[in-house]
């Protein structure tokens, strides 16, 4: 009945290729990140049986359900968008959010980890593509966002995150993550640095985004099959 391939498997070509494309892109600090939304938490515990130390969720109350059962087994960052009331859990649960997007979820993410006196690593989203649909703040605004997280204290940002539009081609995303990277290299040159972290690349297109510079590729389906 099962014949899908274990995760094991699925993981070591994962592995391989962003170790290939890592050494094409001439670096050698690409993390994965496990994305296992909807993903049942027996299925979860086998990637980390795999060796998978680092998963993304993309919502509050399901990570909380998970990692009260896993606990320091395993890393998790929140890689969807936050709302303001869920931030108190959140602060808790996630070893980073890569979804920062307003000034106002920056200042209670603040707030809130000062409660429990933790510096929270974050990162900014980006529209790279000045999508209305999408989360994330507009190219223009980001200088002005990264001026206000700097002075606070009980956050740490690490860098940036995209989520380009969708393509069944992944060449078609070079251009979006490159923008990425250009965006972070021009914020750094107007002193907002250092934005080493760039959490950009799917399932698709996780090898392009390595080569133009990715630091975080976020991996659901080629790990875990495709989701219901
Ligand atoms: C679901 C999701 C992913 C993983 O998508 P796959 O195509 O399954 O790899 C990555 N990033 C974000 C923000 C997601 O919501």
């Amino acid at each position: 009945m099962n014949m899908e391939c274990p995760i094991a498997q699925k993981l070591e070509v994962i592995l391989s290729r962003i170790a290939e494309a890592t050494q094409r892109s001439g670096r050698d600090n690409v993390q994965l990140v496990a994305v296992s939304k909807t993903v049942p938490l027996e299925r979860i515990q086998k990637a980390i049986a795999a060796g998978v130390c680092l998963f993304g969720e993309n919502r509050v109350q399901e990570a909380y359900d998970k990692w009260a059962v896993i606990g320091e087994a395993a890393n998790c960052h929140l890689i969807g968008h936050l709302q303001t009331n869920k931030v108190k859990s959140a602060v808790r649960i996630f070893q980073m959010i890569h979804s920062v997007d307003s000034l106002r979820l920056a200042q209670e993410i603040d707030r809130r980890s000062h409660e429990i006196s933790k510096i929270m690593p974050v990162l900014v989203q980006v529209n790279v593509a000045g999508e209305e649909t999408k989360f994330g703040v507009g190219s223009e605004e980001v200088a002005g966002l990264i001026r206000e997280i700097r002075k606070m204290e009980n956050l740490r940002l690490d860098g940036l995150m995209a989520i380009p539009p969708y393509s069944p081609d992944p060449e078609a995303s070079r251009p979006y993550f490159r923008r990425l990277r250009i965006c972070r290299n021009e914020l750094e040159g107007q002193g907002l640095g250092p934005l080493p972290e760039l959490s950009m690349g799917m399932s698709g297109d996780y090898e392009v985004a390595i080569e133009e510079g990715a630091t975080y590729v976020r991996v659901g389906s080629a790990l875990f099959g495709d989701r219901l």
